[in-house]
């Protein structure tokens, strides 16, 4: 069976996130979204509610698990018989840094293979980053996110980052 882990900090849950797990989920046989911990990112929202927040809508397929890890990726891969890390790649903006990831974790563990998968080009501009800017500023960010993580980044904007 074929099992990939989508890592991520998902602070918050996006439409490009989705986007990217949609068109997983028919190719792998079970996807793991993996919520980085990352405190160094210092992260909007806690752990329990970014994963809360993937639950509510990531629930509805049979292979997808919602799951968190700290340390090496490769490791918790490794644990869960992983072969696959799943990465979306949005602009040529992202492919600096996913090059060196991929590269680096291959070294690290060249029995994983990095896969790449490009959203649809009506998200292919999202990022979590700027949806939290957009929110602070007291936009409207329901085009971005879900309903539900709407609500939570207004109840939130006074302390956004
Ligand atoms: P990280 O902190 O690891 O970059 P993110 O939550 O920003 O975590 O992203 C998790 C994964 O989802 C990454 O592979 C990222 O490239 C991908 N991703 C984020 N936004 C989009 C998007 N709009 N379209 C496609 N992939 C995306």
């Amino acid at each position: 069976v074929s099992i990939a882990v989508y890592p991520g900090s998902f602070d918050p849950l996006t439409f490009g996130h989705l986007d990217v797990l949609e068109r997983a989920v028919k190719i792998f046989d079970k996807v793991i979204i993996a919520v980085a911990k990352n405190p160094d990112k210092d992260p909007l929202f806690t752990l329990e509610e970014r994963v809360q927040m993937i639950r509510a809508h990531a629930e509805g397929h049979s292979n997808v698990d919602i799951d968190f890890f700290d340390g090496l990726l490769i490791n918790y891969a490794h644990r869960k018989k992983a072969t696959v890390i799943l990465r979306g790649l949005r602009a040529v903006s992202d492919f600096e840094f996913e090059f060196q990831m991929a590269l680096t974790n291959r070294k690290l563990a060249d029995d994983i293979e990095t896969v790449f998968m490009m959203p649809s080009e009506s998200y292919s501009y999202l990022s979590s980053r700027i949806i939290k800017a957009v929110a602070k500023l007291g936009g409207n960010v329901e085009d971005f996110v879900p309903k539900l993580v709407a609500k939570r980044l207004k109840g939130r904007v006074g302390l956004v980052k």
